[in-house]
């Protein structure tokens, strides 16, 4: 029987995998996962935060014991992800091989390393990281889109996206006996120090458990999504974003999941409307780094490449440890060193104070973000970081500068999210929690002054922006 290898580059799930299902098709099937520790300076393959990683440990057992329940169970290995292909067609005799579209820099230079090892190995590449091929949305030009809202409009109108596939019936092991490793040799889970217990009391990585979280947002969430979503102290995102910048949750069955329950009439146009625009900001992302691979280190406004940014350790350190003495910003960062995960409203006040508060350089936080978030996602986080700095395609203008304390009374009335996750403001009345330079010294405690003045801070990063010479400017 013909023997065909999938390789799990870029996907973990084993329900709507077209690589999986075409491969299942034609005979036996050998799945792979490769740990690749070839990795260029400054390149990243998604794979090398340490939340991610503890994310990931989990994502592959549930990938392998899916695997193993269909019948041909899920082999690791590590080293170049070229030479260990070419071991294993020759020790299982594999004819072709089926993997993912990579649409990130770094896999797809590793399929183009396969490609010239493996001559005669008939590769076949298919879709499954997003809703469409970046191809298919496309200016009148052929250009991929710059702005979201146009690209928002050309998705739309593109139809919708292809409906996700059943998982393979079953799988027909390879006859070759073959040697792997096991997840936990991969080192993935902290032993000492574990850092990791936030991680553990807050997420179930895994399919099945991604599955289960959308159809608890459908049924809960959903409905109260767009008065919800801005509010940290309220349960009101889905969460389900490191599912998604797994794989483990396909963005197609997202996406249909809620057409079929606006069909069943269980959620109405609004909300339902209001959340696969956010699946399109993640598909626009997507679509951006296929286009600018470098998107993840340079900015896409070339002329941003000269800004005046500063160094300074200090201030950088404070931001990481949700100590710069703005409750916002802090509680963010707390919460994301505690559980890998922040809302999308503070993951904006948090990263614009960094960049514009403390001028410090987006690519920095980036990194920070991709170490420590479990839903670290190469393009989600590249535009996030990008999109707030200003130096995106559509990002928001230099002169917009959040002011920490404005949007904490705004989205956070009462202070509950703040009191949640710097617990020593807490015991502050509500509106002290948003401003604790103003309380009585001795109600503050431990907590530390304000790292810069905001109206202070605002002044220099206006004349600092004005210096890129941003044609928008002209709008201040
Ligand atoms: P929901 O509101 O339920 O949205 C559903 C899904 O849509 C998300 O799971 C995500 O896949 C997608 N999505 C939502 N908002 C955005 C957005 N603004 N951009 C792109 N996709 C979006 N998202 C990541 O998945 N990984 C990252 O590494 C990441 N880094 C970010 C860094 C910065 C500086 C900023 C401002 C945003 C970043 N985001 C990132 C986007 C966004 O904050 C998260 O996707 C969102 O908070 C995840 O929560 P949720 O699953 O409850 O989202």
């Amino acid at each position: 029987m013909p023997v065909r290898i999938v390789w799990f580059n870029q996907i973990l799930r084993v329900d709507d995998h077209p690589a999986l299902l075409a491969a299942a098709a034609q005979g036996a099937v050998l799945p792979v996962f490769i740990l690749d520790p070839e990795v260029p300076a400054g390149d990243h393959d998604g794979f090398s935060g340490g939340a991610k990683r503890w994310w990931l440990h989990g994502a592959l057992s549930a990938l392998g014991a899916d695997l193993a329940r269909l019948g041909s169970p899920l082999l690791i290995r590590t080293g170049p992800s070229a030479e260990v292909l070419e071991a294993l067609c020759r020790e299982s005799r594999a004819r072709g091989l089926d993997l993912t579209r990579p649409l990130d820099p770094l896999g797809r230079h590793r399929l183009e390393r396969v490609r010239s090892r493996l001559p005669g190995l008939d590769i076949r590449v298919h879709p499954g990281v997003t809703l469409f091929e970046p191809e298919a949305i496309r200016t009148r030009s052929g250009a991929p889109y710059q702005v979201f809202t146009p690209f928002w409009e050309a998705l739309r109108a593109h139809g919708e996206p292809p409906l996700p596939l059943p998982p393979p019936e079953r799988l027909v092991k390879p006859e070759a006996d073959l040697a792997g490793c096991l997840v936990s040799d991969l080192g993935w889970r902290p032993v000492s120090p574990d850092w990791a217990s936030g991680l553990r009391r807050t997420w179930e990585p895994g399919s099945r458990a991604g599955r289960e979280g959308l159809a608890r947002f459908l049924a809960d969430a959903l409905a109260r999504y767009p008065d919800d979503r801005d509010f940290p102290a309220v349960d009101g995102t889905s969460r389900l974003s490191p599912y998604l910048a797994s794989g483990e949750l396909s963005v197609r069955e997202a996406w249909h999941a809620v057409r079929r329950a606006q069909d069943a009439g269980a959620v109405s146009m609004a909300p339902a409307d209001a959340w696969l625009r956010q699946l399109a900001w993640r598909e626009f992302a997507w679509h951006l780094l296929e286009a600018y691979p470098s998107m993840r280190e340079r900015p896409l406004r070339p002329q941003y490449e000269a800004f005046p940014w500063r160094e300074d350790p200090a201030d950088f350190r404070a931001w990481t440890r949700g100590r710069t003495g703005y409750p916002i910003v802090d509680a963010g960062m707390r919460q994301l060193w505690e559980t890998g995960w922040m809302p999308n409203r503070v993951r904006m006040i948090a990263a614009s104070f960094l960049v514009k508060h403390l001028l410090l350089p987006w690519q920095d936080g980036a990194r920070y973000f991709e170490d420590t978030l479990v839903d670290a996602d190469l393009a989600c986080n590249a535009f996030g970081w990008q999109w707030v700095a200003g130096s995106g395609a559509d990002g928001a203008p230099y002169f917009r500068i959040f002011n920490p304390t404005a949007q904490a009374e705004r989205f956070d009335p009462r202070g509950e999210y703040i009191a949640r996750w710097v617990p020593e403001l807490a015991v502050l009345p509500p509106e002290w929690r948003h401003q604790p330079w103003k309380a009585p010294p001795l109600l503050r405690g431990e907590y530390p002054p304000p790292r810069v003045d905001h109206a202070q801070a605002r002044e220099r990063a206006l004349a600092a922006f004005a210096r890129v010479r941003d044609p928008r400017s002209a709008k201040a």
